[in-house]
């Protein structure tokens, strides 16, 4: 669950060129247009991340003029995107905490997404991938997330893990998966009917995965993007669908393959895997979150006409370290959902 609204502290205000009413403020590794005045660095303030959906309720009564947005649920609210003011990026939403009568501990990292009622917004789903549930990802199989990189500022502190950073593709999450002699799929969060209209059920037929996986007899979940017509507006140009797997979860030993052993599995299964940029020691090469959000601004290396969405970071040894992604702004700022 993505801490939508926390209580954050403020780590510097800078002055944005130009401009008399307002100031930039940085929490964690996120930067934030507030008006002027408003915060003092140390300062703790309400912090609602991008994707968030706010209630429409009086605190957020300024945001009216912009409209609201649904999900598929029905809920509505305001989408927090980023966006630029003063050519300044500006990603999320800051309020002073006197907004909320709050009845918790003030701490800093408390979450209030709940409290608060803020949803995560989720644009519409195209018709291709809404398929009839067999019922919710099994337990053994482990959901496919990456936290973000903003939210994770202890990784910049003596930090030389080397990581595989593989390119983040803007698609659908599927796993196929073979546990004690039996196939399933699930999206990102069900288990999937194996005979259905879906994209899932397709690209598993077009790549035949229910025989190489029963052949190969281990229990594990291979999870990759698909990528292609009709989904998330198809940014790699490609013709019908495509499956590239970032990830291999050994069901047994409640872990992720190493990178090695991932990519030979991959070979031998004639499956495609997720474009590798490169091994990196990213913590060296960069020392601070602006530094890595420029390293990430990259062209796709499935269409180098196209941004790319991100990067996904993922330690090559040790497991002293989480993986993590790191969304390109660039590609943020062209969101029009
Ligand atoms: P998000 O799409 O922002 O929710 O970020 C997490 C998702 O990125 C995962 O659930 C995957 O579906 C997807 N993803 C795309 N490319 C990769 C990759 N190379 N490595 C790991 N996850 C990836
Ligand atoms: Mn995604």
């Amino acid at each position: 669950m993505r801490k939508l609204a926390s209580l954050r502290c403020i780590n510097e205000i800078l002055p944005i060129e130009g401009a008399d009413n307002i100031e930039l403020a940085k929490i964690d590794g996120w930067q934030c247009v507030v008006r002027k005045n408003d915060f003092k660095v140390g300062d703790i303030g309400v912090y609602f991340e991008i994707d968030s959906l706010l209630p429409t309720i009086e605190q957020f009564e300024f945001l009216k003029s912009k409209g609201t947005k649904s999900n598929a649920d029905g809920s509505v609210g305001y989408r927090i995107r980023t966006i630029k003011l003063r050519k300044t990026l500006s990603q999320g939403l800051l309020i002073k905490l006197d907004a909320f009568t709050l009845t918790c501990a003030i701490l800093a990292g408390t979450d209030l997404t709940e409290i608060i009622g803020v949803k995560l917004y989720e644009p519409p789903m195209p018709a291709n991938l809404r398929g009839q549930m067999a019922g919710l990802r099994p337990i053994f199989i482990k959901k496919t997330d990456q936290e973000r990189l903003q939210n994770l500022p202890e990784l910049f502190t003596d930090n030389a893990e080397e990581y595989e950073a593989t390119e983040k593709l803007d698609g659908t999450s599927c796993t196929y998966f073979f546990n004690e002699g039996k196939f399933g799929l699930c999206s990102r969060n069900y288990e999937l009917k194996e005979e259905d209209v879906t994209v899932y059920c397709e690209i598993a037929k077009q790549i035949n995965i229910k025989e190489k996986l029963t052949n190969l007899n281990k229990n594990i979940g291979v999870q990759g993007e698909i990528v292609g017509e009709g989904i998330n507006k198809n940014p790699y140009k490609l013709k019908g669908h495509h499956f590239y797997v970032f990830d291999i979860w050994d069901i047994d030993n409640r872990k992720y393959l190493e990178a090695p052993e991932r990519i030979e599995i991959v070979k031998q299964l004639q499956l495609e895997h997720a474009p590798i940029i490169e091994h990196v020691n990213i913590f060296e090469k960069c020392k601070d979150i602006n530094s890595v959000l420029l390293y990430v601004n990259k062209k796709s290396l499935l269409e180098p006409s196209t941004t790319i969405e991100g990067v996904v970071f993922k330690p090559l040894k040790s497991t002293l370290h989480m993986s993590f992604k790191v969304i390109n702004n660039e590609y943020l700022l062209k969101e029009k959902d």
